[in-house]
């Protein structure tokens, strides 16, 4: 028995840092969105009880430490499942870019084992059980657009983006979200987005609201020491972009574009002085059922 998941990358319209936790973890508020840019999952179940994985990419772990290997596992050992499962990562997200790439490979494989293994588990189910692996599983099982809070757990469907093209830019280099969130702390920046302003765009349709109330709190942070983010910004802007931002910890830039033909004009641009430039669409909701 074989079954193929779609695994999408997600960027953050916005991203704020309320406050640190007593427990050490950071109170987050961030409106995220699934883009047509994403991991497939295939995942054949085995007679051999154990969990084995490949991944196209090189620059992934092929064992324990990968987030899709972490869920099946879980999945083993709170139901007691017998089979084991082989798992194939076919990579197209860039890792460690801010797109949540292996956030979303651990929720596809929970959401296509699920089914395989006939688990019979509900998507509520499904995010508290992503909520043990990481902080951004819960929202990449749920997909489509949302506002995500607490330490990522708290999700609340809202409103997707009206249709438009999203051009992504990634630098070189990733990004450790952990030394992030350690600079966030020394720092303490004050440029927090208005995420009240960016819900009501989304309810009202309107992009160019949107495209106003874009806004990342650790953007500033990722910049200091990447200075590459801060010009790839710039450029987007310079070519036509309507709103441009940098997504989750970084280094990935993205924007946003009505016009396809600007859209392209946008990525010719680009390519003169980025290698990893992507065009690709919005999805909106998400059809929960995204297995084949
Ligand atoms: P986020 O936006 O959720 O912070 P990210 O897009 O910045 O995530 P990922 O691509 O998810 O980053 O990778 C972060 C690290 O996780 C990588 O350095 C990699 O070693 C590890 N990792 C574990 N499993 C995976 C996977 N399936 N795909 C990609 N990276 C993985």
């Amino acid at each position: 028995m074989e079954i193929s998941v779609k695994a999408p990358a997600k960027i953050n319209l916005t991203l704020d840092v309320l406050h640190k936790r007593d427990d050490g973890y950071h109170e987050l508020e961030m409106v995220m969105t699934s883009i047509d840019l994403a991991d497939r999952i295939d995942l054949v179940s085995t007679s051999q009880p154990s969990v084995r994985l490949r991944s196209t990419s090189g620059f992934v772990p092929q064992d324990e430490r990968n987030l899709a290997y972490r869920a099946a596992a879980l999945l083993k050992e709170n139901y007691d499942v017998k089979p084991g499962v082989f798992i194939t990562i076919h990579k197209h997200i860039p890792v460690a870019a801010g797109l949540a790439g292996g956030s979303s490979d651990a929720a596809a494989t929970l959401i296509g084992l699920n089914k395989l293994w006939n688990l019979g588990l509900t998507l509520d189910e499904l995010v508290e059980l992503g909520a043990q692996i990481g902080s951004d599983v819960p929202y990449c099982v749920h997909a489509g657009t949302a506002l995500v809070r607490g330490r990522g757990e708290r999700l609340m469907p809202i409103s997707s983006p009206p249709a438009c093209w999203v051009v992504l830019a990634k630098p070189e280099h990733g990004v450790s979200t952990a030394e992030v969130f350690q600079k966030f702390e020394q720092v303490s920046p004050d440029n927090s987005p208005d995420t009240k302003a960016m819900v009501a765009a989304l309810e009202q349709g309107d992009f160019s609201g949107i495209c106003a109330s874009l806004g990342n709190v650790l953007e500033d942070v990722t910049l200091k020491s990447y200075p590459t983010v801060g010009r790839i910004k710039d450029k987007m802007k310079e070519f036509g972009a309507e709103g441009v931002l940098m997504s989750g910890s970084g280094p990935t830039v993205f924007g946003l574009v009505r016009q396809e033909a600007r859209a392209r004009r946008i990525v010719n641009g680009l390519r003169g002085f980025c290698r990893h430039v992507y065009m690709v669409r919005m999805l909106g909701q998400l059809d929960q059922n995204r297995t084949k």
